[in-house]
Order: C-alpha cells, then structure tokens, then sequence
C-alpha cells in the first residue's frame, strides 16, 4: 500500500520505527488514539491525508483509515497488538465529488424563483430553498425545516382552485407519497392566517423511489402566480360585473346587484350609500349571512351613520377620493364609537380590512361603496382598490342609467297622462262650447220658424227682452270658457300679469257674494257668510282674487248637493284664510293634490259641466300673490277650500 521497499523495511521500519512516538502521528491528531491502541483497547483510526512529499512514500496522496485490535493469550494478557490500515481514498474521492455537486445542485435551487421543498413519508420538510421558505410563510430555510408539521400547517389556510377549503391530505406531496405517483399543475390558494396575504400557487410534487421501489421522500415545486390569477380575477370579476349592471334599468335593483356582486366575491360585508336630493343616505347593506345582517341593522338604528365622519363613506362623497385600510385601526374603530355598548357591538363585526370608494361619473359624485373584510381575514391591498374604484366607475355609470331611466320612464307617464287630459280636455271643451251653440241655435231656429209662420208675438218687447237676457247668459257662459283658455295659456307663457294694489278683502269677498245672492236664493241654498268684523288689507290684484272666489263659490254650488254653504274670513297672525265649505259630493284624498293641475276633473262627476281649468288657474294667481290654497275633504261629506293671503298693516 506504501510502495516501500522491502531493503526500508527490514533496515529502518523494523528496526528503528516504534509507531507510539511517530510525531507525524501526533500532528496529525491521532496519535493519542494510536496509543489507546498501544493499551490493548479496539480502536478505530480515522481517515488522514497522507501527501508523498510529507512522508517520503512513492505515489499520489491518500486517505488512510486504520483499525487497532489485541492478540490475546488464553489468560486473556495481550500479546499483540494489529494494526490494519486500510486505503480510502477512492471512496473519499467519490464522496468529495457527491459532496460537491450536492453544492452546485443548492446553489442552483436557491437561484431558481421556483419553491422547492422535499418531505419525509412523514411529510416533515427535511429540504427547501428559501423561495419554498417564503411561500410556506417562513423566514429561513432552516426555520422551516426545523418545524413540526402542526406548526407548518398552521401558517395558512388553504383552498383549492374553486375557493373549497382543503385539507392538509390533499396536498400534491401527501398525495404522490400516498399514490406514489406525480401530482401536477394543482393550483392551490393559501392565506397567511397571521399577515391575511393571500397567494395563488401552482403545486407539482414528484415521489423519489427507495431501492424496494416504495416512495420514501417527495419533491415539491411550487410556482407563485398569485399576480397573473389577481389579474385574471379582476377582470372576470369586472366583467362580470359589467354584465350584470348591463341588465339592469331599476336604480334599487342596480344598487342591491352590485352590494351582492360585491359579499359574493370581495368582500364580507358592502354598503353603498347614495347622496340623494334630500342628503345622503345608505340605500343597499349586504353580508351573507343574515343573522350578520340583522345585528348591522340594529346597530345602525341605534347609532346611526355619521355623514360629517371625517373618513369613510361620507368623506369618499365630499372629496371623490377612495380610502384604503389594509389593516384597519382598531383606535380608529375606538374613537368613532359613542359609548361602551357601542364599542363592543362594533368589535362584534370583527372589521379587519376595508376600502371605500366613490361612485363617480366625470366629476359627479353620485355616492360610495364600502367594502369590508371580518371574518375572511382578506387583507385588502392597492390592486384590490383598484379594482373596486373601476366597480365604482361602471357602477356609477349603470346607476346614472337607472336614474335617467327611471326619470325617462316618469316622463313617458307624464307626458302620457298629459297627452289623454289634452284629449279629455278637448273633448270636455267642444261638448262645453256646443252646449250654449245648440242652445243659442235652437232658440234662434224657434225665432225663425215663428217669423216665417207670421207668428207677430216674437216682436212683442217681452218676449225681446227674455231671448236677449237669455242670449246674453249663453254668451257669457261661452266667453267664460275662452276667458279661462286664455288664462290657461297666459299662465303657459308667464304672461298672468297681476295688479298690486291695497286691498280690502271683506269688501272683495262681500262683493264676489253679491252676484250669487239671486242664484243661491232662487235654488233655495243657504249661504252662511261670517266676514271679521274690521277691514283686512291685502295687496293684490281685485279681478283676479274675484275670479278666484267667484270659482271656488261656483265650484260649492255645482258640487255641493245644494246644502248650506258656509264662508268664513279669518285673521291669522300674518295671513288671511278664507274658507269655503260646502256639504256636497266632496274629494278622495288622492285628488287633492290633482285638482289643482290643468284639465283635471275628478272622474265621476262628467255630468257637471267644466274645464278642469279654475282651480289651477286660482292655484297659479294665490300663488303669484304670495298665499297658498289647499283642499280639506271627505267624499260625501263635503268640501273645505282654504286660501290664505299674506295681510298687510
Ligand atoms: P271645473 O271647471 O271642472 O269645476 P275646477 O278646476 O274648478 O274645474 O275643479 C277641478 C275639479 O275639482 C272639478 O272638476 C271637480 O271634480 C273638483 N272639485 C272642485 N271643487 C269641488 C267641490 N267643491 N266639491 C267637489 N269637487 C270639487
């Protein structure tokens, strides 16, 4: 094994060499285990590096291993000690080079963005280079290596690719363990229990065979494509999204389809508020479970919303800005509560993440949508707002639809309703105007045939003054109606021009009275009149107020079953209010307001002759001078017209 010559041997070795006091030995470290050895104990030698030049020997270097063991006589006293030394340098040679691509392979693992981690048949990593360390959620290598299995399993909470929570079994390494066979391309989504980051990852695991052919370790390979699926989430989300807000025209329905949308995919709870006509309001709560729901609403009725909040929703509406709160701060949950029950119903929700977002079109802020994280442990990041202020732009843009909708909608039913009171009314006028035509052409007809017949009664001066008295009453029914046509189109052109002048309403109201006292009496109507006793000064418009009692009296004697009529006058404070009632037919409370629009009539009275148009023109001239009229009834039991009037001193 030395290669020394046999003359070294007898010459030097045998006679001179004593191995106990080799210095060489000593240097090397072993010569304490040598003279162990020297005792009669067994020992083994472990390998050193024996160089030509430092021993003198012929060849290359080597590695030499040795063994020490005793001869021993039958009395057990050591005779002989054998020294065995044994060449190694082959196999040291091979595991240097084992050693040394085991290197160049770590080296290569630890530059691959790939995570690779291998497991026991008791799943426990004993392999992984660091990016398999960050996605299992550890620092280091080690310190994953190092775990239990329950520490490792706990870090995350894990889903397949539809979002079912998965068991630890499934896992592709358990599993080409368990079948001893690849697992590939399985897309596994995993939540860091502890920092609420979510990451997609894309999981092969391959078994490695022992001799006997059994599965004995696992190779994982894992593949971080959390930001391609969040990309692809997205937009199957927006699009989605878009679809549904697409299909519908119902402005709540819009609202309550994107709050559901949102619970469905992004978040736990979704609220959207809206800034309405009347100020803003919160039209659409949503959460999945109902229970959650109920408590919110509780809560919200108890202590109600904030609109001057200096952050979330209120604050998204007055400056058009989305906010953010990856972590929400519980001081700042702290804070905005108003008692102790208060904070302990808030804690109860559990709020961890949130993002609020305008609904904004251009630079119109139509309201705001919240999204809120609890119990999902979702951490909400800058890709997650980004989407949600892209919702909030489609959303705003299908709500302004329904709005536009809805008001479209409005005005084909305005204009409906119009259409057929134009026509009704059309109808009504030429039936009105007809009526005294026929009348005047009848009587003239009459006239005629007397005449032709040599009838010389029609020229006696009585019979004269009846058919003039008479014509004139048709034609002053005739001029009233064009008269109120007239103003209807006066009142269309703002050109009801009104007089201002001072006033005495108990005189006006006495002498718009006047001319009815023949009529009301000849039918036999009480009138009960109760004007206050001293002067009411007004200013206004003498014509135009006798126009509008002569027609709320004429109204009471058509509608008011000829019962007693009653007039009052009454000084109030600042106004005026006179009030007529009449004991007639009355008003459903669902025409009250009606009455008083153009051309409406109350359908059932057809058989009373009018326009529709008196009281809506009275409406417009109380208006114009500064009063109000109202109407207070109950069908059968009569009527109550008030109109009050500011007075002056
Ligand atoms: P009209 O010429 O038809 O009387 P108005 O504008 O004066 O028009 O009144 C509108 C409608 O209001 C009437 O057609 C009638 O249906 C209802 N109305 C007005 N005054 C009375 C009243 N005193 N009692 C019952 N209904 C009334």
């Amino acid at each position: 094994m030395w290669q020394i010559p046999e003359e070294v041997i007898q010459n030097h070795i045998l006679k001179d060499y004593n191995v106990a006091t080799d210095p060489q030995l000593d240097l090397k470290g072993i010569g304490h285990i040598i003279r162990r050895g020297l005792t009669g104990e067994k020992v083994e030698i472990p390998a050193i590096l024996y160089n030509p030049e430092e021993t003198g020997f012929q060849g290359r270097a080597k590695w030499v291993s040795g063994f020490m063991y005793p001869l021993r006589d039958q009395a057990g006293d050591v005779i002989e000690i054998i020294l065995i030394h044994q060449d190694i340098t082959e196999k040291k040679i091979a595991e240097e080079e084992v050693r040394k691509s085991r290197d160049q392979l770590q080296t290569i693992f630890e530059g691959v963005s790939d995570g690779i981690l291998v497991q026991d048949t008791n799943y426990q990593p004993i392999y992984a280079n660091q990016a398999a360390a960050n996605i299992c959620g550890f620092e280091t290598p080690e310190k994953l290596c190092h775990a239990t299995i329950p520490e490792i399993v706990k870090v995350f909470e894990l889903r397949d690719e539809e979002g079912n929570l998965l068991s630890p079994d499934k896992l592709p390494a358990r599993q080409a363990l368990s079948q001893g066979k690849p697992q590939e391309g399985v897309v596994l989504r995993a939540r860091n229990l502890k920092t609420g980051q979510a990451h997609w990852t894309l999981v092969s695991a391959r078994p490695i065979y022992n001799d006997q052919g059994a599965p004995y370790l696992a190779v994982s390979i894992f593949r971080e494509i959390t930001s391609e699926r969040q990309r692809q989430e997205r937009a199957n989300f927006l699009n989605m999204a878009s679809t549904i807000l697409a299909n519908s025209l119902d402005y709540y329905e819009t609202l309550n389809k994107i709050a559901t949308l949102v619970v469905s995919k992004l978040a736990d709870w979704c609220s959207i508020d809206v800034l309405e006509d009347d100020g803003p309001k919160t039209l659409s709560v949503a959460h999945n479970d109902p229970l959650m729901l109920k408590f919110a609403e509780e809560l919200t009725a108890k202590y109600p919303k904030d609109w001057e909040a200096a952050s979330g929703s209120p604050n998204v509406m007055r400056t058009g800005k989305a906010e953010l709160y990856s972590h929400i701060p519980q001081k700042l949950l702290e804070k905005s509560a108003k008692s102790e029950e208060h904070w302990q119903m808030i804690k109860t929700l559990g709020l961890k993440s949130a993002m609020v977002v305008p609904l904004k079109l251009n630079d119109k802020i139509l309201g705001a949508i919240t999204f809120i994280s609890a119990e999902s442990g979702r951490v909400y990041d800058e890709i997650d707002l980004e989407m949600a202020i892209d919702l909030g732009q489609r959303s705003a843009l299908a709500l302004q639809n329904a709005l536009l909708y809805r008001k479209s909608e409005k005005l084909a039913l305005d204009l409906k309703k119009a259409v057929q009171a134009r026509d009704e009314f059309i109808s009504i006028c030429s039936h009105e105007l007809k009526t005294p035509i026929t009348s005047l052409k009848l009587q003239y007809q009459i006239t005629e045939r007397k005449i032709k017949a040599g009838d010389q009664s029609v020229y006696a001066p009585e019979n004269f003054e009846k058919r003039i008295a008479s014509t004139n009453r048709l034609l002053d029914r005739m001029v009233k109606l064009i008269d109120e046509m007239l103003d209807v189109s006066r009142v269309n052109t703002g050109k009801l021009d009104m007089e201002e002048v001072e006033l005495d309403l108990n005189e006006l109201l006495a002498e718009s009275l006047s001319r009815f006292k023949e009529i009301f009496e000849s039918k036999n109507i009480q009138l009960n009149v109760e004007l206050g006793e001293s002067s009411c000064f007004i200013k206004g418009d003498r014509f135009r107020l006798d126009q509008v009692f002569t027609n709320i009296i004429n109204n009471a004697f058509k509608y008011g079953n000829s019962k007693p009529i009653a007039i009052n006058l009454i000084q109030l404070d600042k106004f005026a209010r006179i009030e007529i009632k009449d004991q007639g037919i009355g008003i459903a409370p669902q025409d009250f307001d009606r009455i008083f629009n153009r051309f409406e009539r109350v359908n059932s009275i057809h058989n009373i002759s009018g326009l529709g148009l008196g009281l809506f023109i009275s409406k417009q001239i109380i208006l114009a001078h500064g009063g109000r009229i109202w109407v207070e009834s109950e069908a059968n039991q009569g009527t109550k017209f008030m109109v009050e009037l500011p007075i002056i001193f």
